[in-house]
């Protein structure tokens, strides 16, 4: 049966990228554990796809240790790495079969003929592509080319598998496929996986965790579930999910002004004496029937998505619109539409709490 490779542990230490004066990376560290599927997410121009290209040798740090295993590998050329690459772009060779393209790692380290055929045909089994062998990129989709790729990355089986945005240039439906794909291809044969993506319903969805970067430095590292509930900073709120905001001002203990209002809070407060920003899901606000809540407002526009009815709320009180996920079958108890008064409630629970 397929062969199951030995994932790699990878460590980063210290790690800095300089383009010039221009400083790309600071100070990364981070351990990535054997068999972990991994995504570096972030806008453009975070520096994801530089610590990636660092991780493969691919671009020289300008300072900082990288260990794979028990190998230093921080001045190694890409040719004496052990990792396989796919690129946005599917890079196949054109001229080559798919399964010449799948061989060619292969080819090149020296595996005998006959362990090439058994293992190309192993993983065209595994990409489902076992009656396309013989056909050339040029004919097959754009799903079916990156499955290709993917097959060539994984053929002399690397301890480390480096995804660069690998389904960015798919169409909604394939991408959708081709997550899973990857997830159960990478969970079955226990490869350590770093994605590089910018999309974070696909980072959320595929990774075991998920390293979040902006400007050059790490955020936040943690598992999907961690990302969305226990955001450490708002960067990491507003770019992951929809969040409310609300400024407030510290008052005493565990309460904060919103306007001439006292709220309670129960996660801790930023340290210092500055205001506070309030963040809120839109699922974690409870509308209420007109006159039963802490806060009136006025529904400015729903949009019914299926699940919910995204909703924004103008609040009357202070200054401030919020966005309210409602559930579709409480809306004709709440009389729930455009121009209606509404009540609503604000967890203490809920309300995540940032630096202004
Ligand atoms: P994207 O999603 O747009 O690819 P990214 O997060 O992958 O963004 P990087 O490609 O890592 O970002 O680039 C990080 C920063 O470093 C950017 O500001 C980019 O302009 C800069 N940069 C990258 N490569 C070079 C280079 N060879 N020379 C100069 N600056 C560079």
């Amino acid at each position: 049966m397929t062969q199951q490779t030995q994932g790699s542990r990878l460590e980063i230490h210290g790690v800095h990228k300089n383009f010039g004066d221009f400083s790309a990376l600071r100070d990364i560290n981070l351990t990535i554990e054997p068999g972990e599927l991994v995504c570096f997410l972030g806008p453009s121009g975070c520096g994801k796809t530089t610590l990636l290209r660092i991780i493969a040798g691919l671009e020289q740090q300008s300072a900082g240790q990288l260990l794979q295993g028990n190998d230093d590998i921080s001045l190694k050329p890409p040719k004496d790495r052990d990792f396989g690459i796919v690129f946005q772009s599917y890079a196949l060779f054109p001229n080559m079969t798919v399964t010449a393209n799948i061989a060619y790692g292969l080819h090149s380290v020296g595996t005998p003929k006959a362990r090439i055929r058994e293992r190309v045909a192993e993983l065209l089994e595994m990409i489902g592509l076992a009656e396309h062998a013989r056909k050339y990129p040029a004919q097959l989709s754009g799903g079916q080319q990156q499955r290709v790729a993917l097959a060539r990355a994984l053929a002399p089986s690397p301890g480390l598998l480096l995804l660069d945005e690998p389904l960015s240039a798919l169409d909604a439906k394939v991408r959708h496929h081709l997550r899973s794909e990857i997830r159960s291809l990478q969970k079955q044969l226990g490869v350590t996986t770093i994605m590089v993506t910018h999309d974070q319903e696909e980072a959320l969805a595929m990774a075991d965790r998920v390293v979040v970067m902006n400007n050059g430095v790490i955020e936040q590292v943690g598992t999907p579930l961690e990302i969305y509930q226990q955001p450490q900073s708002a960067f990491v709120a507003e770019f992951i999910g929809a969040m409310n905001f609300i400024d407030s001002a510290p008052l005493n203990g565990q309460r904060v002004m919103v306007g001439n209002r006292a709220v309670d809070v129960v996660r801790p407060l930023p340290e210092g004496k500055g205001g506070v920003r309030l963040a809120i899901r839109p699922e974690d606000v409870h509308l209420l029937p007109s006159g039963d809540g802490d806060w009136e407002g006025r529904v400015e526009a729903m949009d019914y998505l299926g699940a919910f009815i995204r909703t924004q709320v103008r609040l009357t009180d202070v200054a401030l619109d919020l966005v309210v996920d409602v559930d579709p079958r409480s809306a004709r108890q709440l009389e729930l539409a455009v121009g209606n008064r509404i009540c609503l409630h604000l967890p203490s629970d809920a309300l995540h709490c940032f630096a202004a």
